[in-house]
This record gives C-alpha cells, sequence and structure tokens, in this order.
C-alpha cells in the first residue's frame, strides 16, 4: 500500500528536507583531495545531531555509517571508512534523515578537484535525467511514466540505467512502497495521486549497467569498473505537480 501524507505531513517533509539539504551543502564543502570518506561522516553525524535529527540509514538493515559515499566505481551504499579522496575523483554522498519522524532522502554526486570532462558529463547526464524523472511525478500520470523518461534520457545520450536500484517510496519511514525503477515501459503501475511522496534516484554508470558487490556485503561498484553516478531529491505529488522537498 502507498501511504497518502497530508498537506501538514508535507510541510513537515519540507522542513526535513530542507534540514536534509543543508546538510548536503555543507558536506560538499569537505569534498576535497586528501579527505577520507570517515571524514565526511563524522561531519554528518555532527551535522544531523545538531539539526536534532536522527540518520535514516545508520543501523538500517545494519547498516553501519551515518551517510554513504560512493567514490568512482562505486555505484551505492559505499560505506564510509580510510578511503582517501584524490583529485579527479567523484564521490556521491547519499544522506537520508529523520526529523521529527518526517523521513527524507537525497543524493549529490560532486566532483573531487578537476575532473575529467567525460565525468562532468556522466554528473549532468544523472542530474538531469532526476529532473527528467521528476517532471513526470504529477496526478494521473501513471509510476512508469518517471522510470521512462529517466531511461530514455539516459540512454539517448549512450549511457546505462542501474536496474539492480530503485527509488522508492519515503515519508513516514525510509523505504515503503512503491518501488520506482529507473527503467521501463511508459503508462503502467500506480495512477500516481496528490500526497505520495517519492524518493526518485537514477543510478546512471559510464559502461554497463551491471553490477557486483563487494565484501562487505553493501558497496554495488560497477561490474566493468567504470564510473557510476548517483542523483536523488525527495518528491512530493501536489495537485499542481511534483514539489522537490530536498532543495
Ligand atoms: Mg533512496
Amino acid at each position: 500500500m502507498i501511504t497518502l501524507k497530508s498537506k501538514e505531513d508535507i510541510r513537515m517533509l519540507k522542513k526535513s528536507g530542507q534540514i536534509l539539504r543543508s546538510i548536503i551543502q555543507k558536506l560538499q564543502r569537505q569534498v576535497r583531495p586528501g579527505v577520507s570518506t570517515m571524514e565526511i561522516d563524522i561531519l554528518a553525524g555532527k551535522l544531523i545531531k545538531e539539526k536534532r535529527s536522527v540518520s535514516a540509514f545508520l543501523g538500517f538493515n545494519g547498516y553501519p555509517a551515518n551517510i554513504c559515499t560512493s567514490v568512482n566505481e562505486e555505484i551505492v551504499h559505499g560505506i564510509p571508512g580510510g578511503r582517501i579522496l584524490k583529485e579527479g575523483d567523484i564521490i556521491s554522498l547519499d544522506v537520508g534523515i529523520n526529523y521529527k519522524g518526517y523521513f527524507t532522502d537525497a543524493a549529490v554526486t560532486v566532483p573531487v578537484g578537476r575532473v575529467h570532462p567525460k565525468l562532468k558529463e556522466l554528473m549532468k547526464v544523472t542530474e538531469n535525467s532526476l529532473s527528467e524523472g521528476i517532471k513526470q511525478a504529477r496526478p494521473n500520470n501513471h509510476l512508469s511514466d518517471i522510470s521512462y523518461a529517466i531511461q530514455s534520457y539516459v540512454e539517448d545520450r549512450g549511457y546505462s540505467v542501474v536496474r539492480q536500484f530503485v527509488g522508492h517510496g519515503v515519508g513516514f519511514s525510509l523505504h515503503e512502497e512503491p518501488q520506482i525503477p529507473n527503467f521501463g515501459a511508459p503508462h503502467e503501475g500506480e495512477l500516481l495521486k496528490e500526497g505520495m511522496v517519492f524518493a526518485i534516484e537514477p543510478m546512471v554508470n559510464i559502461g554497463t549497467g551491471d553490477c557486483k558487490f563487494l565484501d562487505n556485503g553493501w558497496t554495488a561498484v560497477t561490474k566493468d569498473g567504470f564510473a557510476s553516478a548517483h542523483f536523488e531529491h525527495t518528491v512530493a505529488i501536489t495537485e499542481k505537480g511534483p514539489r522537490v522537498l530536498t532543495n
């Protein structure tokens, strides 16, 4: 069942989303060559606490850190640790918080110093594909209109979407129904209604969309070792159309 959020719920989710955005912005400023992913996680933990929020990831299915930091070929669920960022890397920062019972989830991929133009383009295509998906999050569209918009934008530009991970409902908990794949034919699945709140999150690869897992059991990396990018917003479906809660 897809839970519907009231206008008051969406007002609270917007607050949660604004806090989340301010945290991500501060973390982005910490990204530079020589910094370890663990240092970014420690800062995240401090910022989340300062905002009287709780990490929605820490302890979720046993996840061991505040945020996910996925570098280069890591697609999602990179666990912060000793990896030192180098000039030319890209890193995705995926953060979810619970603010007074209201959960929001967002991710960005950012460059570490100066990066290759191909990586810049990968990030741009991924971010734009998220915008294309968000545009479809409106009443009376079907769920897969979001999926189709993302997939077609990405593949028309020669990139691949990751199929093994999907977006999801969010708001009263981190992962709610429905699943929102980043691929699919249009006009299928659930009819979208005012009050639905979704985390839409394309993961896009330069090479194949296939992934494999690291020994930690969490981190997905590209099978071919080429880079991957990830952007995510929490979005409410309103009578006027999509409303991004995490910007
Ligand atoms: Mg998510």
